[in-house]
Formats: structure tokens, sequence, C-alpha cells
């Protein structure tokens, strides 16, 4: 199975590729880890291996791997629901869909993504067609706390822990992703990086920074108006700069979801650390992933070319959503 993309994890990863190999892989894999660990990215490696048409899967040359990239795969479903718990009706519909044939490839993948936010009713739907799935479906789980899940769903799953990355590791990436850098600027990064590499891929443009603080700022205040001002401003950027301040806001959230679960992870983002100390007191670590998972979809969508005044747009509905939930309960 090849891995273009995916650092560390060489256990997992090995674990994968035999399986692969030996055409005996789990109808049901179970992936846990931090926020911006890589659990989304594997999930993908996966989904699109399983569907590739060619030798050393995922090729990211052939038609399977380009619809999969594109996210167009009639055969690769995802299930994300951030705002709610993931309804009953959604998983008994799935469990029917799961049964009927692939379209394109010779499997079918169904990715869940906070497969915490099921409620146990949909995780009891959802064990049925776990215990005795069509031999053409794998499911794959995507979950961050797997205190919320049913011991009978983990029971009946291969089970993933995605690690933060060694320091060897994260100066590997370093030196192949950002050349040129000195030691002690080396040094400095795996320090602050906390073994997650997604964060240091991309040079961070202080301006987008400050963008992104922004936004962070008008969901702790949580008024209506103040969030569509901070996003609205991005309306006018190109693709690139939202792409910027989206994973920059991505990183605070990141380190807001750190604060809130009271995990001892390094805090990552170059911004003020009140900002995601704020954000913690305000939201939960859940709605810190809520958070976290609209504004990938938003990325998402910036990949596949939707305008961004209309990827601004519904970020502010969701994020008005959100502080509006968050605030109820306060
Ligand atoms: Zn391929």
């Amino acid at each position: 199975m090849n891995f273009e993309g995916f650092y560390g994890n060489e256990r997992a990863k090995e674990y994968l590729s035999s399986a692969f190999a030996r055409h005996s892989f789990p109808h049901a894999l179970l992936i846990t880890g931090e926020a911006g660990i890589g659990k989304r990215t594997l999930s993908d490696i996966i989904a699109k291996a399983l569907v590739c048409e060619c030798e050393n899967a995922p090729c990211g040359k052939c038609e399977a791997c380009r619809k999969a990239s594109a996210r167009t795969h009639p055969d690769i479903i995802r299930i994300s629901n951030a705002d709610k718990p993931i309804p009953v009706d959604e998983v008994r519909a799935l469990k029917l869909d799961a049964l009927l044939r692939p379209n394109d490839a010779d499997k079918k993948v169904y990715i869940i993504d906070h497969a915490e936010a099921m409620s146990h009713l949909s995780q009891d739907a959802l064990l049925k067609i776990l215990e005795e799935p069509p031999h053409f479906t794998t499911f794959i789980l995507l979950c961050y706390n797997l205190s919320d899940l049913l011991p009978t769903i983990v029971s009946r799953s291969a089970h993933i822990t995605l690690a933060p990355l060694s320091d060897t590791d994260m100066l590997r990436i370093i030196t192949e992703k950002l050349p040129g850098l000195s030691p002690e600027e080396q040094n400095k990064l795996i320090e602050t990086s906390g073994g997650i590499c997604s964060f240091l891929i991309k040079e961070k443009n202080p301006e987008h920074t400050d963008f992104a603080v922004n936004i962070a700022n008008s969901l702790v205040a949580g008024d209506e108006l103040g969030i569509y001002r901070a996003v609205s401003a991005l309306e006018k950027e190109n693709r690139e700069t939202l792409t910027s301040v989206l994973d920059e806001l991505i990183v605070i959230i990141r380190d807001a979801c750190v604060l809130s679960s009271g995990a001892s992870s390094t805090l990552i983002s170059r911004a003020d650390r009140s900002v995601a100390e704020r954000l913690s007191y305000t939201f939960s670590s859940k709605q810190c992933c809520d958070i976290i998972e609209q504004v990938s979809n938003a990325k998402n969508a910036c990949a596949r070319n939707v305008g961004v005044p209309h990827i601004a747009g519904n970020l502010i509905c969701k994020f008005a959503y959100i502080a509006a939930k968050a605030a109820s309960k306060g």
C-alpha cells in the first residue's frame, strides 16, 4: 500500500499493508487519535487504495484514484455530521445502501467521521451490519474519543491509534518540506509541533494568522454579526489565502481542543495562547471538533473550486449555529 503524504506510524502502515496484500482487509476499521494527527488523511488513502485499479495502490493516476481525490467516487461514501448526532434514520439508510453492490469498483467504502457523534441508538443500528457486512463493504470509523463508542462497536473493529511523530520523523519532514532552515529553527519547530506534522508543512503568513484570530475571537464573542464581519472579510480574498487562513484557524481550534480536553500535548499555533484559551472556555472539546469539521469542509469546498463567497457564507451559518448552541448551554 502506498502511503505517500502520510508520515510516521510505521506499525499501523505495516498492519494495513499486510492486510491489504493478503486480501484480508478488515470490514470495520476504527482509527483514533487527536485532532490534526492525520485520521482523515489516512482514511482517504485507504479508501483510495481499496477502489484503485492498479498495482501499488493507491497509484494516484487511474480513473478511480482521480475520482477519489476529487471526492466524486460513487463507492466512497463519507458520513459526517458535526452539527448534531448522526441520526439513527441516516444509519439505517446506510445499512440498506451497504447491501447494494458497488457502482464502479470491487469495493465500497464508508467513512464515518466523528463516529463518537453517533447516539447509542445509531451505534446499535450500525452494529448489525458490522457483525455481518457484505464481502465488498469496508467501514472506516474515525474517532477522537474512544470512550463515546459502545464497547461492542470497538470489539467488532480492527483498531488503530495514531501517535504523534517522533523528533527524528519530524526532522526528516522539516528537512524535506522546509529546506534551508538553521538547526535552531528546525529544533524550535520540532519543539512546538507536538509531533503533528500537518501544521508545519506550509509557511505561515502573519496576516493570515490575524484573519484566523479575528474569526476565532468572533466565535468566542458568539454574536452573529461579529461572526459575519470576521468571516465575510475573506470574501474578496483568493482561494489560496482562504485555504491558508482556514489552515491557521484549524491549528488554533486544535490547540483549544487540546486545552479543553486537558491533554498534555504542546500548543502549536503561532497565535497568542490566550485565543485558544478563550475558545477552550467557551467550547467543549466536542464543539471544537465540530468547528474543525466545518473548517475542513470549507477547505474541501475550496479544493473543489466552489466560489469563495459561497464558502464564506456557508461558514457564517455553521459558525453562528455552533456559537448559539454553546451560548445556550452556558
Ligand atoms: Zn489508482
